[in-house]
């Protein structure tokens, strides 16, 4: 049996512009690890990219020029701001509207880690990671919430964490920060949804990053031995989720805490 080529009718070729052209997109913490393949990942697709730092501005202008300076429709461009400063995210709100008007997506991928068991945990390392992850949150996702419910298809992404869900020894600041980013989306969901925006959160297990570098050998090797899949995430492998999550396609799913594990809570 022979199958008939057909040739695709021109009318029907896919469209050539990228998904996400058009698009302006804010990743928080984007110089480094996670963040840094978002930004790459969005601009990939075409989208313009606001990639947010605290510190760390050399590696936000470089991954900026890699994107802008790739053959894509993508441009990306460094705002330097501290998510847990209200003033700061304020006025990164300004720069980015008077030069790129409303955000369609806001990526809250800022985080930082602080362990210590909690007998021995202090008010400040307690503090520290709430301050990024949930606060910074906060004052981000207020400061753009206008825009992501005016525009067509608004997206607001946060990326949480296996700990989130399972807890660890060490990390009861991390879990608690985390797993408040779930009723945090759920909500911001049901009061976004009749705007047409989504919102949803990743959460991640073992992602090769300065983050988990910074773990001990033998605690990274125990936790390696935890996953089905015998291996840590790879960057791209979250940044592609995300990066379906921005997407049109993506526009009936919200509410949601996607996990991307490899397996660690079956
Ligand atoms: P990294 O430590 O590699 O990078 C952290 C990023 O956050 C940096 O770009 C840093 O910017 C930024 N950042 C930290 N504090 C602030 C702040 N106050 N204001 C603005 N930006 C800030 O972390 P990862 O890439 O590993 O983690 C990214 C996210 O993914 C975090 O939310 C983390 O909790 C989560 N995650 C990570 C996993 C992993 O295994 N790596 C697993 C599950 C979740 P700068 O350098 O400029 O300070």
């Amino acid at each position: 049996m022979s199958i008939e080529q057909r040739k695709r009718p021109a009318e029907l070729d896919l469209p050539s512009r990228q998904p996400l052209a058009g698009r302006t997109c804010l990743i928080t913490g984007g110089s480094r690890g996670i963040g840094r393949g978002i930004a790459r990942e969005l601009g990939r697709h075409g989208a313009t990219v606001i990639v947010n730092y605290r510190s760390s501005e050399t590696a936000a202008h470089e991954v900026a020029d890699v994107i802008t300076e790739s053959d894509t429709e993508g441009t990306a461009h460094p705002v330097q701001a501290d998510v847990t400063d209200r003033n700061e995210v304020e006025a990164m709100r300004e720069a980015v509207q008077d030069s790129f008007g409303p955000i369609d997506i806001l990526v809250n991928n800022a985080g930082i880690t602080c362990d210590c068991t909690f007998a021995t945990m202090t008010h400040e390392d307690w503090h520290r990671v709430i301050d990024v992850s949930l606060h910074g949150t906060f004052n981000c996702t207020q400061a753009f919430y206008d825009d992501i419910a005016t525009v067509d298809d608004g997206r607001v992404i946060s990326i949480s964490s296996v700990i989130g869900k399972q807890g660890n020894v060490g990390q009861a600041n991390y879990a608690a920060a985390k797993s408040g980013l779930f009723g945090f989306t759920r909500s911001l969901a049901l009061e976004l949804a009749d705007t047409g925006a989504t919102a949803n959160c990743i959460a991640p297990g073992f992602t090769r990053t300065g983050m988990v570098e910074a773990i001990p050998d033998h605690i990274r090797d125990d936790l390696h031995a935890e996953i089905p899949l015998d291996r840590f995430a790879n960057i791209d492998e979250i940044a592609g989720l995300v990066r379906y999550l921005a997407t049109e396609e993506s526009g009936y799913i919200t509410g949601e805490v996607i996990d991307i594990n490899g397996g660690i809570d079956l």
